[in-house]
């Protein structure tokens, strides 16, 4: 579920304007697809990151986008996490068997992937690394 538009702006414009946390800092934002659905994370060691993925959930359908470097990895998350909303179609939910459990963090679009990457994903964490 998406929530409305004006709620999401208002979430955008306090999370933009609040102090960075001490417990922030430098790593990366990075993206995954898997049939149109995109997750969305963050990490300070992507390598290991990506090998945790493939390890919980080995989904040999998922394709790893590159990495984007940010100073302040969590507050770019959250930033990224909230533009992706407004511009998606869905926020899905969905219980996958392959791990178990169910993914959060992720995004619809109905784009072909390089399309969603090109002229949506990757401008949106670009901004959100220097937001
Ligand atoms: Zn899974």
């Amino acid at each position: 579920m998406r929530r409305s538009l004006p709620k999401l702006q208002r979430l955008f414009n306090k999370r933009q304007t609040r102090k960075i946390s001490d417990a922030d800092g430098a790593g990366y934002l990075y993206a995954y697809v898997n049939n149109k659905e995109w997750k969305i994370g963050t990490t300070n060691d992507f390598f290991r990151r990506q090998k945790q993925w493939d390890k919980s959930c080995p989904d040999i359908s998922r394709l790893w986008l590159p990495p984007i470097k940010v100073a302040n990895r969590r507050r770019a998350e959250s930033l990224a996490h909230l533009m992706l909303e407004i511009a998606c179609i869905n926020r899905p939910r969905t219980y996958c068997h392959l791990c178990r459990r169910k993914h959060v963090e992720k995004f619809l679009f109905t784009q072909s992937w390089t399309v969603a990457w090109i002229t949506i994903i990757e401008p949106i964490l670009l901004t959100a690394a220097t937001a």
